[in-house]
């Protein structure tokens, strides 16, 4: 039985005294913790701010984004060891406001995974088609580059300790979320591509759904069998409906 996982991303969200106001909240709603493992991934400035709250409590955080590089003369960037100084334990790679607005492509994707897997964290790779695919019924075909790509630089050993998203790009931040059945179809998909490399691993890897997920819908998308909790957005920066998304899990 796989555990389930709800994660929040912020994405480039917040403010000193907001996020406490929100971080308190989450850590008396979620109080010792719940059936459902649960984690915020917050700018990268706030990280201290989330270690210095969150740290003992049931609630883990981690990175939006990290870089394909250990170190290096890569102004701007924040490599996988920075983030595990903070007490990372996770790094969301390959959001799909990452491959749209920053051109990272399949390949930089899988290098930040392999080097996320480096530095010890748990990546969680997002994949995820754009309406025009869906609509071209080129989903699968989408689904299975973005995921080999990464298979392929981190072999199938890299999964060992990582959670993968779907997140249908016309989803994400619309309102509009997939259906169950359409989530559920995916999920289904991508696990069976990865129990072609390593069944056991694929009964164990935890694959959330991301896309406009709300507390009304969460309990009917969590429920389908190869769904195991959400990766959310918008709804995260919301205590109320981040935990009630979490008890839906
Ligand atoms: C996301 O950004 O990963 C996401 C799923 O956003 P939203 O929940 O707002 O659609």
């Amino acid at each position: 039985m796989r555990r389930k996982f709800v994660a929040g991303n912020w994405k480039m969200h917040g403010g000193l005294a907001r996020n406490r106001d929100l971080l308190d909240s989450l850590i008396k709603g979620i109080g010792g913790g719940g059936k459902a493992d649960c984690a915020v991934c917050v700018p990268f400035p706030y990280l201290a701010q989330a270690q210095e709250l969150l740290k003992g409590t049931a609630i883990a955080w981690g990175a939006q984004n990290c870089s394909e590089h250990p170190q290096g003369a890569y102004t701007g960037e924040v490599s996988a060891a920075m983030l595990a100084d903070f007490g990372c334990r996770y790094a969301i790679v390959g959001h799909s406001e990452r491959r749209s607005l920053y051109g990272e492509r399949n390949e930089t994707v899988a290098a930040k995974f392999v080097a996320a897997v480096d530095g010890g964290l748990t990546p969680i790779l997002c994949l995820g088609e754009t309406l025009e695919q869906r609509e071209q019924g080129v989903t699968e075909q989408v689904i299975a580059a973005q995921f080999d790509a990464v298979l392929q630089a981190a072999g199938v050993h890299g999964f060992a300790n990582a959670v993968i998203a779907y997140e249908p790009v016309w989803a994400i931040g619309t309102g509009r979320t997939a259906s169950p059945q359409q989530a559920q179809d995916v999920h289904a998909f991508i696990r069976g591509r990865l129990a072609s490399s390593d069944a056991a691993l694929a009964q164990r890897m935890q694959i959330l759904y991301g896309g406009s997920v709300k507390p009304q819908n969460a309990a009917e998308l969590f429920g389908m069998a190869d769904i195991d909790g959400g990766l959310i957005g918008g709804a995260s920066l919301v205590a109320q409906d981040f935990l009630a998304i979490c008890s839906a899990a």
